[in-house]
This record gives structure tokens, sequence and C-alpha cells, in this order.
């Protein structure tokens, strides 16, 4: 090893690879070509995140002539916010850029992002314009997501994307002092405050295939994103719980009424609606504080958010932890 790849580089680029083999090569000529132009003090790693085809080979074919590219692979799957976690503890750049492997996030903004932070920013977010790529269907889903936790958790993620910008101090509060385990990384990065700064860009075509996301990924992720940053709907349970008593008193009320001036009390329809309404009240009500249950759960088993199988190109066998 020679003295300058165990020096710490100025720029890491953090790239979070699942089932991308076939475009790996163009986006890191891409990326490597763009980096280029802004110096040689730079590192990427492609964090493979237990994907099922050649990703991790290419990574380390590409590692034997491209030294600065260095690569980690996951024993499994464990999606991009662990890969992100992961390329974020690996990095020792002064600035750390997140960019997804699908060059939906055009890389030629990245000198941008590094101009503002030379100007002092500590964390630059690269802003969706429009997502017209999407389906109506999807852009519905991200826009109705976004309201509710910028609504109920008091950040704001609108048109926020993964592709960012942090400095060394952010990446640092990030990984050691943030302990939990389940990550919403875009929004813990706006969570955090400090100096930011905003780039807009519009999201391209992705070219190779569909996107990575499965539907279910996606509202797993929404859930992780709600109950990491808001207790609202816990209080929706009490607000609910209000609702029915002011519902039951009213129709005892009208119960009472009817049997006082001798009129038969009105049947069996509003019975079952009351008991449907109420019985899925309290169903939502169980499944809203399961779910933080769950999270509880999740953290408090303490698992590790990801284990790494193997590395590539690092100084240290392994690299590090
Ligand atoms: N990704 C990942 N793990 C996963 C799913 C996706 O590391 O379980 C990566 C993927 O390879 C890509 C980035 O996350 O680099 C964004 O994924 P994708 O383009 O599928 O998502 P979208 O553009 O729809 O947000
Ligand atoms: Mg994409």
């Amino acid at each position: 090893m020679n003295v300058t790849s165990l020096a710490k580089p100025e720029i890491s680029l953090l790239i979070p690879a699942y089932n991308e083999g076939e475009g790996m090569e163009r986006a890191l000529n891409t990326i490597v070509n763009i980096l280029d132009t802004i110096g040689n003090d730079w590192e990427i790693i492609v964090i493979d995140d237990g994907s099922k085809d050649n990703t991790y080979e290419r990574i380390g074919l590409y590692s034997q002539s491209e030294p600065r590219v260095k690569g980690v692979s996951f024993s499994r799957n464990f999606g991009k916010e662990a890969a992100l976690l992961a390329g974020l503890k690996y990095s020792q750049g002064k600035a750390v850029i997140a960019i997804d492997a699908d060059l939906q996030h055009p890389p030629e903004l990245i000198p941008d992002m590094i101009a503002k932070w030379r100007e002092g920013a500590k964390i630059v977010h690269a802003v969706k314009r429009s997502r017209n790529t999407d389906s109506l269907a999807k852009r519905l889903a991200a826009f109705s997501i976004n309201q509710i936790i910028s609504r109920l958790g008091g950040i704001n993620i609108h048109n926020a994307s993964d592709y960012k910008l942090l400095d060394r101090e952010i990446v640092d509060i990030l990984v050691y002092q943030l302990p939990e385990r389940e990550r919403f990384f875009r929004g813990l990065s706006s969570w955090i405050g400090f100096q930011e700064e905003y780039i807009e860009f519009d999201v391209s075509e992705r070219i190779e295939d569909e996107s990575k996301w499965s539907f279910w990924s996606l509202v797993e992720l929404s859930i992780t994103a709600l109950t990491s940053f808001t207790s609202v709907p816990l209080r929706i349970v009490t607000f609910l719980g209000l609702m029915t008593l002011v519902l039951g008193f009213a129709i005892a009320s009208e119960a009472l009424w009817s049997w006082y001036h001798g009129q038969a009390v009105s049947g069996f329809a509003t019975i079952i609606i009351t008991l449907l309404l109420i019985g899925s009240f309290i169903m939502i009500s169980l499944g809203i504080i399961g779910e933080y249950i769950a999270k509880i759960y999740e953290e408090i088993k303490a698992r590790p958010p990801y284990l790494v199988k193997s590395t590539v190109g690092f100084a240290e066998p392994n690299g590090k932890a």
C-alpha cells in the first residue's frame, strides 16, 4: 500500500447498490470522470446491499484498475438505509456524498455541492424539482407520506431525496451520536440542523430497469419514517377514543329518552353500526400501538443494522467496523 491510499481523502462518494451489476461500470465511469474534474483526492465506496447479480464482482474488477473505488458487500439485502449507514461508517472523507447507483441523481451536481460545502455549508441537499418519471400512484404516495411526516414530525422533507453532501461533523453525529438502529436518512439529516443548502435537480428516467423498491419496502420505509419522528398517531388513538365516547353519550341519551317516553328503543341498525365502528376504531388503535411496540422491540433487540460479508479496496483487510 502506498502512502496516498492510507491518507484520508477529501471527498467520499457513497453508492448503495442492489442488483445494479449491469449499470455499475457506466455509473462508476460517469462519476469518476466528474470527480476527476475537481481533483484527485476522493474515494468511492459502493455498498453492495446483498445483490443477487454480479454487482460485487463488477466493483471488484473496477477497483483493480481504479484503487480509489472500494466495495463493501452485505451478507444479504438489508435495505438502502442500512447501506447508507455502512457507507457513512466506512467513509473517511471530510465531506461525504450519497448518490444512487442508477444515475437518477445527476452526478453533474457533485461539483456544485462541493462548492457549496467549501463555502461553509454543512449539509447540501439535492432537492427533486419534479418526479415525472414515476407513476401517478407512486407520486401520490410519496406526496402524502412527505406531507404526513412534515406535518406530524415537524421536519421538512418535501421533495427531499437521499442525494446529499454531508460534512464530516454531520457524518460523525449520524453515525456515533444517534443510537437508533432503524434510520430514516432523509429525515435525520434535516432533523440535525446546522447550516443547510439546497440544490434543485430533475429526476431523470431510470436507464436500466424499474425501481428496486417494492411496494412493501416503501410502506415499511414510511412507517419507519413516521414512528421515528412523531408520536402523533398514538394521540390519534386517544382522539378516536374520545370520539367514541361522545358518540356513545349521544346514542345512550337518545336510547334513554326513547325508553322514558315509552317508545321502542331503535333497533338493530344502530347497534350493528355502532359495533362495527367501535370495533374498527379499536383495531386501528391496536395497530398503531402495535407499530410503536414493534419499533421499540426492534430497537431493544439491538441487532446490528447490517452484516458485512467482505470488502474490497480498503487499506486494512475487511475495512473497519
Ligand atoms: N437500493 C439498495 N438496497 C435496496 C434497494 C435499493 O441499496 O434494497 C439502492 C439502489 O441500488 C439504488 C438506490 O438504492 O442505488 C435507489 O434505488 P431505486 O433507484 O430502486 O429507488 P428510487 O429511484 O425508485 O427511489
Ligand atoms: Mg432510482
